[in-house]
């Protein structure tokens, strides 16, 4: 596999500025990405209006009715945006690219398409694997666009197992299960009165509030499997001698498994409970878990050792998979019925960040280790269970 080329290709992708709210760019590019993949042999390319965004999506499908059927997902937006200062890549040294987006994840765009290249090249039981390639435009603000495309994919039963390409870990692990994620808001409604009433007729939201989300911090310590951020709080007007009336704090809710939703939600209906009793204050929390948990079982075991005999088998680094709080798509594939394995991607580090980075070697290393695996179910050297 020739690493100058992956890395001179990863370069030329990071360098088109495609962040989630930039259309033209993302159209520039898609347009990059399907001239690529469109020279996989025998595919067909499609570009997929979604709902709500003039982004589209591209799906690239290459053997529809082989036996067995896989599903790539990656997606090609990033966190920055047209304006934001950082928007070329930089060569550190002969290992250590850094860029916007050169892991998260047009690193991965790279593995998969090399991957795949590699397996249609060397493979000779390519006939039993077809598989469908989707694109999507929209990760980085929560993929509400490309949701629909994803929960029709694992509907349709017709996949075996989902691959995403989100970064490795910084050491090399893959990803098994993802927590689920929820944006909350809290507010809280008092009574505004002269700070200095002599009937202490005003009922303080500010601090209501505040005694609702010490308790709410809280919560993780004793209820296992979530995680509650207060992300920010206002409250109050720019006079210190009026009872605040209002306030207003956003939550980052996180769960580890579908089922630890509702005690989570249960446990700060029950600290808003006693506030709620209390004459003229009134406390409510509104929001929805917008991505669940990525759960994994049976398929996924199998499919990380499949990807750990490879590695051995190649004399790579060996790794393993671990559940981590962030989401991705795979949260979305996997709450439709299809079993995912993510982190398929390039090691890197420093995602969102400026000094976002990727470390090059393991763009050819990763596409080869996958393409191996690819290799072995296609020819039936390793069998997936069925999807459960
Ligand atoms: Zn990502």
């Amino acid at each position: 596999m020739d690493s100058a080329a992956l890395r001179d290709l990863l370069i030329s992708w990071a360098n088109i500025n495609s962040g989630s709210d930039n259309f033209p760019g993302l159209d520039r590019m898609r347009a990059a990405l399907a001239a690529e993949f469109a020279t996989l042999p025998g595919a067909t390319v499609e570009h997929l209006p979604l709902a709500d965004t003039p982004a589209q999506a591209l799906r690239i499908r290459v053997r529809p009715t082989a036996p067995v059927q896989l599903l790539f997902s990656g997606h090609y937006d990033t966190v920055y945006e047209a304006d934001h200062p950082f928007q070329r890549c930089t060569l550190l040294d002969e290992r250590t690219l850094r860029g916007p987006g050169v892991s998260d994840m047009k690193g991965g765009l790279v593995v998969m398409l090399a991957a795949l290249r590699e397996f249609e090249r060397t493979s000779s039981h390519t006939a039993q694997l077809g598989y469908e390639v989707l694109l999507t435009p929209d990760e980085e603000i929560g993929s509400f666009g490309s949701g629909a495309l994803f929960a029709a994919a694992g509907a349709s039963r017709k996949f075996a197992l989902g691959l995403v390409f989100e970064p490795a870990r910084p050491n090399g692990d893959l990803v098994h299960s993802r927590k689920g994620t929820g944006n909350f808001v809290v507010t809280c409604t008092g009574r505004a009165a002269h700070a200095a009433s002599p009937t202490r007729a005003g009922r303080n939201a500010i601090a209501a509030l505040a005694e609702f989300l010490v308790g709410a911090h809280r919560v993780p310590d004793e209820l296992p499997g979530v995680m509650l951020n207060i992300g920010n709080i206002r409250g109050g007007g720019p006079a210190t001698n009026v009872v605040p009336d209002f306030a207003e704090a956003k939550l980052d809710l996180r769960v580890t498994r579908l089922a630890d939703r509702d005690p989570f939600i249960a446990r700060l209906l029950a600290l808003a409970a006693p506030i709620n009793q209390r004459d003229g204050l009134h406390l409510a929390l509104t929001g929805a878990f917008n991505r669940p948990p990525f759960e994994s079982g049976p398929v996924e075991a199998v499919a990380l050792a499949a990807w750990q005999t490879s590695a051995r088998e190649l004399g790579l680094a060996p790794f393993t998979s671990v559940h981590t709080g962030g989401a991705s798509d795979a949260n979305n594939l996997a709450a439709a019925g299809l079993p995912c394995l993510d982190a398929l991607g390039p090691l890197g580090d420093k995602l969102h960040s400026a000094e976002e980075f990727v470390v090059l070697p393991t763009l050819a290393e990763r596409a080869l280790l996958c393409a191996r695996v690819l290799a072995k179910f296609a020819s039936g050297e390793v069998k997936l269970p069925p999807v459960p």
